[in-house]
């Protein structure tokens, strides 16, 4: 561990770099990324048979038209795409291997390697090496940590895997501790009181499940920061975790190909653009609505360029109290995956319809509901898992919601469908908790 590295990237993150406009942020980016892609051109085949006709764009620094690739293509390409020779067998052996154990620890040579979660086809594995890992745990400690290093901080991790990346961020004073989220929660509580964190860290459903320990008096910790990862932040946990710690809740967005965002201290999202560049794919230019198309110039084992991510943003439309320069974001609205679709009379195409009009959906419809989850199970069926605050009003918020997605379907003149409904019955589990899932 290069301690000196670390360091190094917390201070150039936390006191070095500074961006007054968006034109100082789009200079350094752009200088950023052309010499990141002359390296990556060298050294990785796949990107270099990827451009080879793209030459004046890289000379000129064109970066913007270079072609666009995808999860799918690198995975295909997975030996050819990264610059130090892994081979996809190889890597996805160690991998899996390491799920098995719950052993995160081996590497190949100084690379670390890491799976993401998803369906068996639908699988990332990451590559990070040592020296990233170093300049990752610096940067993200600058960005995360309050206070100084030099205070004491016990960080209480939920994650469905380890990685050495996270461990990476163990410094002196600062105590990593990591929780498997297969683990059963008795485990989880007994070591949290022991442990009494500073800082926890987890997907927002096993943050909701700790927050209603503390409510019932069945957990006593003190938390000074608390971070969503992993999953959708739902406004429905993020009030109920905010009640109970008496504080904002923050919000990292982390996934395979990066660090791409973090909330400022007035709890808004801004992607992080002094490590990527993000241009826009707008599905709804006047809402704000887009899939964003990264570029990670920050990342040589696993170059990320030009990638169009799954996920669904929601642009702020205001600029944030806070004077960053970084895009803001209203939120991380879902997977493309989870769209939602209704049918009109007569008519072939169907109509989208975002997470965001499901949720404000469900939301208007009353202040008592605890939990719910809505599933799209065929274009016109529609099941909503539901957990109301007293028995009795059971009913009555059940018809609140019908009305509500009836009134929505309405509204873009949609087929109605029907609705069904069932006692809400999830647990946090490795299992990624989506509120708004659809299974089309
Ligand atoms: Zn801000």
């Amino acid at each position: 561990m290069n301690k000196v590295r670390l360091l190094k990237h917390y201070i150039l993150t936390k006191y070095g770099r500074k961006f007054h406009s968006r034109h100082e942020i789009e200079n350094y980016q752009n200088k950023k990324i052309k010499k990141h892609l002359d390296f990556i051109v060298e050294k990785s085949p796949f990107y270099r048979s990827l451009y080879l006709e793209y030459e004046t764009e890289l000379k000129t620094n064109h970066w913007r038209k270079l072609p666009i690739i995808d999860k799918a293509m690198m995975m295909e390409q997975f030996d050819l795409f990264n610059t130090v020779g892994i081979k996809k067998e190889e890597a996805l052996n160690l991998a899996f291997s390491a799920e098995k154990t719950r052993d995160f620890s081996p590497k190949i040579n100084n690379i670390s390697i890491g799976l993401s979660s998803g369906t068996s086809g639908n699988r990332g594995l990451f590559l990070v090496s040592d020296k990233e890992s170093e300049m990752w745990a610096g940067t993200v400690l600058a960005k995360l940590l309050p206070g100084s290093l030099l205070n004491t901080h016990r960080i209480a991790f939920f994650l469905r895997a380890n990685n050495n990346l996270y461990s990476s961020t163990e410094n002196g004073k600062i105590t990593f501790h990591y929780f498997d989220l297969l683990d059963d929660f008795q485990s989880h509580k007994t070591r949290l009181q022991d442990i009494q964190p500073t800082i926890m860290i987890g997907p927002p459903s096993m943050l909701r499940k700790i927050a209603e320990w503390q409510a019932e008096h069945q957990l006593h910790i003190s938390p000074t920061k608390i971070i969503s990862v992993a999953e959708v932040l739902e406004d429905i946990d993020k009030k109920f975790i905010e009640a109970v710690f008496k504080q904002q809740l923050h919000q990292v967005y982390q996934c395979t190909e990066g660090f791409l965002a973090t909330t400022c201290k007035h709890g808004t999202l801004h992607i992080n653009e002094d490590l990527v560049a993000i241009q826009k794919e707008y599905l709804d230019r006047e809402r704000g609505i887009f899939v964003p198309i990264i570029t990670d110039f920050t990342r040589i084992t696993q170059p990320i360029i030009r990638y169009r991510l799954n996920d669904i943003l929601i642009e702020r439309k205001t600029p944030c109290p806070c004077g960053s320069q970084f895009l803001a974001l209203e939120r991380i609205d879902g997977r493309s995956d989870d769209l939602f679709y209704g049918e009109r009379y007569g008519e072939k195409e169907k109509k989208v319809l975002f997470p965001d009009f499901i949720r404000r959906a469900v939301m208007l419809a009353s202040e008592h509901i605890l939990e719910y989850k809505v599933i799209q199970k065929e274009l016109n069926l529609i099941e909503v898992k539901i957990k109301v605050e007293q028995k009795n009003h059971e009913q009555e918020v059940k018809e609140r919601i019908r009305m509500e997605l009836i009134k929505l379907w309405k509204s873009f003149h949609l087929i109605e469908p029907t609705i069904s409904f069932s006692d809400y019955n999830i647990l946090p589990s490795d299992k990624k908790l989506k509120r708004i899932e659809s299974r089309l």
